[in-house]
C-alpha cells in the first residue's frame, strides 16, 4: 500500500545506535516531509475512523508528535504516556525489563474519562515492551484500548507476539 511505500522511503538506518550492534531505524525524515506525514497521520486516521476513538495517547516521544497530529485532525484530546519523573502529579506506573536494566513509563490517574476509547499511537514496535506497559497504563487509568498503530513494525523482535490478542496496525512490517 501506499502508506508503507512512504513509510519505507524515508526511513534512515544507523548502525550501532544507541549501542553497538543495534541498527537504529530513524524515522525523522518521514516526519520531516510535510507531505509524507500528513499521508501517515490521514491514513492512521482512515485506518481506525475518526469515529472510533475518544482521545489519543502518544508514547514519549515521537508517539507525542504523532498523537497531537491525529488528535488535532480528529478534534479530541491527546495524553501523554511519559517516562518516570516527568508527570507532576499523581500517576500509575509500569515498569518493564530492557536488554540492561529497566524502564517505567507512567501516565496521571486522572487522564482519562473512565470508558473513554483511546488509540494509543508510537513510531515503532520493536520488542513490544514499550508498548504492553502503555496498554496496562492506559487501561489501568480507566481508558479502553481501542486500537494500536505504529509507522514501523521490527516484526523479528516479535513485540506484536507479545501484545497478543491485542490487535496491532503497523503501517509498515519490516
Ligand atoms: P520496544 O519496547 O522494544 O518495543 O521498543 C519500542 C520503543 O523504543 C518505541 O518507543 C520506539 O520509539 C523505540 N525504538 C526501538 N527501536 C527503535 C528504532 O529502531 N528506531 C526508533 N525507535 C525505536
Amino acid at each position: 500500500p501506499e502508506a508503507a511505500q512512504l513509510v519505507a522511503s524515508r526511513i534512515l538506518d544507523v548502525p550501532d545506535f544507541p549501542k553497538p550492534g543495534v541498527l537504529f531505524k530513524d524515522l525523522m525524515p518521514l516526519f520531516a516531509d510535510g507531505v509524507a506525514f500528513r499521508e501517515v497521520i490521514d491514513g492512521i486516521i482512515a485506518f481506525h475512523g475518526p469515529e472510533s476513538f475518544d482521545v489519543v495517547a502518544g508514547i514519549e516521544a515521537r508517539g507525542f508528535v504523532l498523537a497531537a497530529a491525529v488528535a488535532y485532525a480528529t478534534g479530541v484530546g491527546v495524553v501523554p504516556v511519559r517516562k518516570a519523573g516527568k508527570l507532576p502529579r499523581a500517576t500509575h506506573s509500569a515498569s518493564y525489563a530492557l536488554e540492561y536494566g529497566e524502564a517505567t513509563l507512567e501516565v496521571h490517574q486522572d487522564a482519562f474519562t473512565a470508558g473513554h476509547r483511546v488509540l494509543v499511537l508510537d513510531d515503532v514496535l520493536a520488542t513490544g515492551g514499550t508498548a504492553e506497559a502503555t496498554l496496562d497504563l492506559v487501561e489501568r487509568a480507566g481508558g479502553t484500548v481501542s486500537g494500536f498503530t505504529v509507522l514501523l513494525e521490527l516484526g523479528f523482535l516479535k513485540g506484536r507476539e507479545r501484545l497478543a490478542p491485542r490487535p496491532v496496525h503497523a503501517l509498515l512490517t519490516v
